[in-house]
């Protein structure tokens, strides 16, 4: 879901949804912020009477006046200190509820969503998107608070001190609003190209650091190198133009800026020359004028953190609208404990609108069978198992699990029941203990054992150096491939569910391996409702009945024997796979 981009839309619902809560530490930093402004704003008055004074020889000047000003700068020292921890601790408080919000807002996304969305694009919005956030947060609450509180305390002595004078600041001053503001709306759309690049630079970095053993063997760290360079300059092209945006707005400021101080000192020069004004009075309007640049400079920078902000705080508000389609229906049942029945009746899907990829399939498996599908590759097998777990809907027809059709079972109880065996195994950088209870979190260290030694998994895990707490690199890189299936195989155990779907690995294992790797399956699948995606004959031979898949369609079924008496694709397929054994 696309949401609305107006400011005043994007700024209700932030303070809505977020900054509500926040009220506490927003009215303490801004109680701070009073003290700021009324401390700074006393500092031309402390100088209009220093200078009086001293024309005067007034002895005060040395004892009372140096006591007032350590007094006011204590003060504006911890009111400073506090202002600044509140308005951060808001700011950072927002941000980690946001990155929490989005973060579970993934967890529950459709499969869909997340395959079609880059990762750096989705890691970028918790990285990127977020300091502009932070940035826009702490700086509206300082500008608004305490800048625009400052100028309006120091034109307010100023007045005191010379109201005609003030009068032609107060007037200079609105000048610079426009073309500042006009440089905003630009800025937003410049912000939110430099947002997409860096999506799209950190999915290229994240790439090329995961796939460094390909481009090493392939040779392709120059063509690596040209592609992020290219990414690196364009993401510098595009905060160069933002940069240049936000500088846009410096020398307006600083003119406008230098014109006000200028007319001061030529009228109120003037009025000292001809005796209307005394000179402690020019002076501490002088400072005043020159103390209100600094703020008057926040202020109008401020619009440009505050569009780069809101661009972010749209893309945030995209993710956090996104619906999933896969949702529970309010009457959906739980389904504790399966039987394990497996219907596909008529089922036609596609990932994309217009290209079908499973075509009116219909297979029934009764409890505790296992089933074989085979085909060629892109046939749709391994669709087939991500529709029994409801990873995606049908298009039409039903996908049943005892009778009920998946779409009408609560989806956490459904994948309770099933236990998912892939061929590329994730496990996750941490020790091997923790990889297996995955499939049970409440299990203890002595049912891992028991899980893993009939998955074959005990020997070469005591063997590692710290045995069970051993801790697996990322992505498992430090085991072997036999090794990760078997703590798959053990994970899949541990899970204990009725329903097993299994995709065979298609890279060939020793043959010590393939034997362990094989009893454990056996072992795995004994009295649970079993479909595998077969590479091996094998496999495909052991199972009750075998599905031959080609183009979406069925386009045989049965066993081993009757297949290949109908000299079809099984029995070619089954060809080609008895020579390739025979050969390896
Ligand atoms: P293999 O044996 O090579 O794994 P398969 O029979 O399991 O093949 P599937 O993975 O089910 O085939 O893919 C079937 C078709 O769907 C293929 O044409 C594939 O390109 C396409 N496909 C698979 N996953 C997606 C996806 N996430 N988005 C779009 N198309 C997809």
């Amino acid at each position: 879901m696309v949401v609305k981009e107006t400011t005043k839309y994007l700024i209700g619902r932030l303070w809505r949804d977020w900054l509500q809560s926040q009220f506490v530490r927003i009215s303490g930093a801004v109680f701070f912020m009073v003290i700021v402004a009324a401390t700074s704003a006393l500092y031309p008055k402390v100088i209009e009477l220093a200078v009086d004074m001293l024309a005067d020889s007034d002895k005060r000047v040395i004892t009372l006046l140096p006591a007032a000003i350590i007094i006011i700068t204590f003060i504006r020292g911890i009111a400073s200190y506090s202002q600044s921890v509140l308005n951060q601790s808001m700011s950072l408080r927002v941000i980690a509820e946001l990155q929490k919000s989005m973060f579970s807002k993934l967890m529950y996304a459709d499969m869909k969503m997340m395959q079609d969305t880059k990762t750096g694009n989705l890691i970028s919005r918790f990285t990127n998107d977020v300091n502009l956030m932070r940035d826009a947060l702490s700086r509206t609450l300082t500008v608004l608070g305490r800048e625009l509180l400052t100028a309006i305390a120091l034109i307010g002595m100023m007045f005191h001190l010379d109201w005609i004078l003030a009068i032609i600041v107060v007037i200079t001053l609105p000048l610079a609003g426009r073309p500042i503001l006009r440089l905003g709306r630009r800025l937003r759309r410049a912000s939110t190209n430099v947002q997409t690049s860096l999506g799209s630079l950190t999915s290229t970095l994240a790439q090329s650091f995961n796939g460094i053993r390909l481009i090493k063997a392939y040779g392709m760290e120059k063509q690596q190198n040209q592609q992020s360079e290219w990414l690196f300059d364009e993401v510098y092209r595009l905060i160069m133009k933002t940069v240049k945006g936000r500088a846009r707005s410096q020398p307006i400021l600083e003119i406008l800026g230098g014109f006000c101080v200028a007319l001061v000192l030529a009228y109120g020069g003037l009025r000292v020359i001809s005796g209307s004004g005394t000179l402690g009075e020019f002076v501490g309007f002088l400072s005043a004028a020159i103390m209100l640049l600094q703020p008057i400079r926040s202020i109008g920078n401020f619009n440009a953190s505050l569009q780069e902000g809101l661009a972010a705080v749209k893309r945030t508000f995209d993710l956090l609208d996104t619906k999933p389609e896969i949702i529970d229906h309010h009457q959906a049942k739980i389904l504790n404990q399966a039987i394990g029945n497996v219907e596909l009746i008529d089922v036609s899907f596609s990932y994309e609108n217009n290209r079908p990829v499973l075509d009116k399939v219909s297979i029934s498996i009764k409890e505790g069978q296992t089933i074989a599908l085979v085909g060629p590759s892109g046939a749709g097998k391994s669709t087939i198992l991500n529709l029994i777990p409801r990873f995606y809907d049908t298009d039409s027809g039903s996908v049943k699990i005892d009778g009920h059709d998946v779409k009408n079972i609560a989806t956490a109880s459904l994948r309770s029941q099933i236990s998912i065996v892939s061929q590329d195994i994730t496990l996750f950088n941490l020790s091997i203990a923790d990889n297996i209870r995955f499939g049970d979190f409440s299990a203890d260290l002595d049912k891992i054992q028991h899980v893993a030694k009939i998955a074959a998994a005990h020997d070469f895990i005591i063997n590692l150096p710290d045995g069970y707490d051993t801790v697996v690199g990322e992505r498992g890189t430090t085991l072997s491939g036999g090794e990760r299936q078997r703590i798959a195989i053990a994970r899949a155990m541990l899970r204990n569910a009725p329903i097993l779907l299994f995709d065979e690995a298609t890279s060939s294992l020793d043959a010590e391996s393939e034997f362990l790797v094989h009893n454990a399956i056996k072992r795995l699948s004994e009295g649970r409702t079993t479909i595998v995606i077969a590479h091996r004959l094998s496999t495909v031979m052991a199972a009750d009945k075998i599905y031959v898949m080609n183009e979406g369609k069925i386009v045989e079924h049965g066993k081993h024997k009757e297949l290949i008496a109908k000299n079809g694709l099984y029995s070619r397929l089954a060809q080609i796979q008895f020579q390739y054994e025979k050969n390896s």
